[in-house]
């Protein structure tokens, strides 16, 4: 991750060996740093501030060595996000679960169509189990052709229930079925999937709105695709401005190299990011660790 960023460090650090910089020459190599952050899909209001800080502490200053450099962005970079994740509060989805006495423990997984939602829903079926969690999956997207087999797939190969009804059904009672269901057999937790679409679409909100007041979810988390680019954080911002989610789950990170997307959805939700979806199998979602992300910036 971020691999771009720390061409870039790497690149400044060369040209800054050895010599007193002008406010000139660092504009020139701010700017450069600038839009390798942009390109690294880090949000815009946090590159300002980033470059602005290193700009403050560079100027007419001679570097003896290019260690020194780097260690100035290095140090303006991490505290600035450091900053990003003290306001997010520390989630435990596991924690959770356990600690809620009536039954069941309500996930409703929100996030369009290809982010890696219905895996997702898998992944954590089977997080639940290892935990020795019970679970059911509610098959809540009744709109795309094909969804309900695709998730009955998963169900099947996990040995988990799946409450479905047929296409066209109103995935707010299939939701309800699925609490329901839960309830008599005292599953622990019920995963709720829903419909994606595009985050524009206004009869999705609505659906989604419904099936939220309509089973009142104890979690409802957000799944985002960390290759999405910028469309992600439209995503996000759509979808919290409708669910107000509780936390997201950022997939396909093992594919990403940018890196900036973890930021994005931080800076644009103040909510946690509970996992990070690592590849295709169900074993492939890890906590996310804000140290190791941090120490990871500039290896
Ligand atoms: P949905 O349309 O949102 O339900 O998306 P799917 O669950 O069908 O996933 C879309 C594609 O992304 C599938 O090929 C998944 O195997 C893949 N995918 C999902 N999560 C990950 C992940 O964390 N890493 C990788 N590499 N692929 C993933």
């Amino acid at each position: 991750m971020l691999d771009k960023v720390k061409n870039a460090v790497s690149n400044i650090s060369k040209i800054a060996v050895e010599k007193q910089i002008s406010e000139k020459e660092l504009d020139k190599v701010m700017e450069n740093l600038t839009i390798e952050l942009l390109e690294s899909e880090i949000p815009f209001d946090l590159v300002e501030q980033i470059s602005e800080n290193i700009k403050k502490q560079m100027i007419d200053k001679k570097f003896a060595r290019s260690d020194e450099f780097k260690e100035i962005i290095k140090s303006e970079f991490t505290s600035t996000i450091k900053k990003i994740f003290q306001k997010v509060e520390d989630v435990d989805l596991i924690q959770l679960i356990n600690s809620k006495e009536s039954k069941p423990f309500k996930i409703l997984i929100v996030g369009i169509n290809g982010s890696g939602k219905t895996t997702t829903v898998a992944k954590i079926g089977h997080l639940l189990k290892e935990n020795n969690i019970s679970s059911v999956i509610v098959a809540g997207d009744t709109f795309r052709s094909g969804a309900i087999e695709q998730i009955k797939e998963h169900a099947d190969r996990l040995e988990l229930k799946l409450i479905s009804q047929k296409y066209g059904s109103d995935p707010a009672a299939v939701a309800r079925d699925g609490v329901e269901y839960s309830k008599t057999h005292n599953i622990d937790a019920v995963i709720i999937d829903t419909s994606g679409r595009v985050q524009t679409n206004s009869n999705l909100m609505q659906e989604v709105l419904k099936i939220k007041n309509v089973v009142n979810p104890d979690f409802t988390v957000f799944i985002g695709d960390s290759l999405a680019g910028n469309d992600l954080v439209s995503q996000t911002h759509e979808f919290f401005k409708f669910t107000e989610f509780n936390g997201s789950i950022l997939t396909k990170v093992d594919a990403d190299v940018k890196g900036g997307a973890i930021l994005s959805i931080l800076s644009e939700t103040g909510k946690p990011i509970i996992y990070i979806g690592t590849g295709q199998e169900y074993k492939d979602l890890e906590k996310f660790n804000e140290e190791r992300f941090l120490s990871g910036l500039f290896q």
